[in-house]
């Protein structure tokens, strides 16, 4: 399987392990499968008779077809096993009428662990197969999840060591002190002084930069990056949605070939674009709903065609979500409008922060999708209501799948089967639950969350209790100008 751009026709074709490593193409596009593979019937049949590793390597092997079966096989091992998630790693409850996928069993309690976990292995082995000599240095600024969820995947992997900025007033307590007391001999963690926006265009700014390219090269070292354009990230994605149709059919709740709709609670699109794809490969999905938060420049693009980022950006209890520019729908448009077509509607975004796709375009995209979005009031309803009338405790981001889940039937008139992709712990967003069930929010965080326990009976994610008496490791806060020396003193670290 060769893997293209989707911004260029006739682009260059390169390996899976080629473009795990190197994230983006050289025209700025994003590497998309040249061709999706297709699963028959029988080979679903066959799949809803393994477990999630096997699945995994099963699926990631029809991709990633430089890799040998072994290989994936130990990757997946290594990131969902029993010492990272319980088993199986991911779970499938019935909530009313609808199936709800919890992702976020893992360490960080967040979805992003379910890509984040697999990913360094696959890079680990990407070096190796590209006959890549110097070792990685993942950079990540971050506004608080993401880069917990990196660190705990990068922890202890295989030539690649991990650095990670973050605003020391831009994120929570919790998520402070999840990263600080992150063990890991190849971590480093540094606070800086000033907002996300410093801390990313801080890292922005030391990619391009040549004296730092040049000094870690020397060391044997080179840059790479985490985030989810980075098809490493994207190709785990795709395994879950396979299996959730499996699981469901290996408990008869769907017979086979029957149609199952989707609803993702939407931010950078990658989560959504994985069930796309999945659905592309043969899986009976119908329609895919793409739920937004206040933030909803994704509904109006799938109601109108214009993609208009000029507008207020919302700040809302559903964080993660906050987002104008959906980086994989770039992927998305590739697929459907073709790479010519994808990159006239890029540069419209750059240069206007705009663009409008044609009719028939958007035809195409209303077959398979659908945009409802939530705002702030009906989240908090949501998880009362959730709460209240079936004994559900959700997160605010899941909340929002919910409730666009239950306006798509009410809508649509469909009543097909509905799985909803839930993406956190409630706990991680403990003060806004607790509120959302009527409930006083102690000023302290870790309070919060016992308060969030009494109130619910719901068990608390082992990792974050034990977490309040962790010591920390990293304390360091530095100004925005002293980046680039922190790379370059970490990098002295693990090159001695
Ligand atoms: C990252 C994240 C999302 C959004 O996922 P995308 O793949 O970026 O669309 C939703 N919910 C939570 C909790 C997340 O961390």
């Amino acid at each position: 399987m060769n893997y293209i751009s989707t911004r260029s026709e006739n682009s260059e074709k390169k390996s899976a392990a080629f473009v795990i490593k190197q994230g983006i193409a050289p025209d700025g596009g994003l590497y998309v499968p040249e061709n999706i593979p297709v699963l028959t019937g029988e080979d679903i049949a066959a799949l809803a008779k393994m477990n999630y590793i096997e699945r995994a390597a099963a699926v990631l092997g029809l991709f990633l077809t430089d890799y040998t079966k072994e290989e994936l096989t130990e990757a997946a091992s290594k990131a969902y096993g029993r010492h990272k998630f319980p088993s199986p790693p991911v779970r499938l409850s019935q909530v009313n009428n609808d199936y709800v996928l919890e992702l976020w069993h893992g360490p960080t309690s967040a979805f992003k662990d379910m890509a984040l976990q697999i990913m360094p292995h696959l890079l680990a082995l990407a070096l190796e197969k590209t006959g890549e000599k110097r070792d990685a240095l993942i950079l990540v600024a971050t506004s608080g999840d993401t880069g917990k969820a990196a660190l705990e995947g990068y922890a202890d992997a295989e030539r690649v060591s991990i650095q990670v900025f973050y605003p020391s007033d831009g994120v929570s307590n919790i998520q402070k002190k999840q990263m600080a007391t992150q063990s890991g001999k190849n971590v480093c963690v540094t606070a800086i002084k000033g907002n996300f926006d410093d801390a990313q265009s801080g890292v922005k700014a030391i990619f391009g930069n040549k004296e730092v390219y040049d000094a870690l090269n020397e060391k044997g070292l080179f840059l790479s990056s985490a985030n989810s354009i980075n098809w490493g990230r994207l190709a785990p994605q795709i395994v879950y949605y396979v299996s959730a149709y499996c699981e469901l059919l290996r408990r008869k709740k769907l017979k086979p070939g029957e149609k199952l709709n989707v609803t993702v609670p939407t931010g950078n699109f990658g989560n959504i674009l994985a069930c796309y794809i999945a659905k592309k490969m043969g899986v009976p999905i119908g329609k895919m709903v793409c739920a937004s938060n206040r933030n909803n420049i994704l509904t109006d693009f799938f109601r109108t065609g214009v993609y208009d980022k000029r507008r207020t950006f919302y700040t809302t209890i559903s964080p993660s979500m906050d987002i104008l520019i959906s980086s994989n729908l770039e992927r998305l448009l590739f697929m459907v409008a073709g790479a010519k077509r994808c990159a006239g509607y890029m540069k419209s975004l750059s240069e206007k922060g705009v663009f409008e796709v044609e009719k028939d375009v958007l035809d195409k995209l209303n077959e398979d999708f659908c945009g409802y979005y939530c705002d702030e009031k009906s989240t908090k309803e949501t998880i009362a209501r959730y709460f209240n009338a079936y004994n559900y405790l959700s997160d605010t981001h899941t909340a929002v799948g919910l409730f666009c889940a239950g306006e798509y039937k009410k809508t649509a008139g469909d009543d097909s089967a509905m799985l909803i992709a839930s993406t956190a712990s409630p706990y991680k967003f403990s003060p806004a639950v607790l509120s959302s069930l009527g409930q006083a929010v102690p000023e302290e965080e870790f309070q919060a969350v016992k308060r969030l326990h009494e109130v619910s009976g719901v068990k608390i994610p082992k990792r974050l209790e034990k977490l309040e008496s962790k010591k920390a490791r990293f304390s360091k806060i530095i100004e925005k100008e002293e980046m680039k020396s922190e790379v370059l003193a970490f990098a002295d670290t693990i090159k001695k």
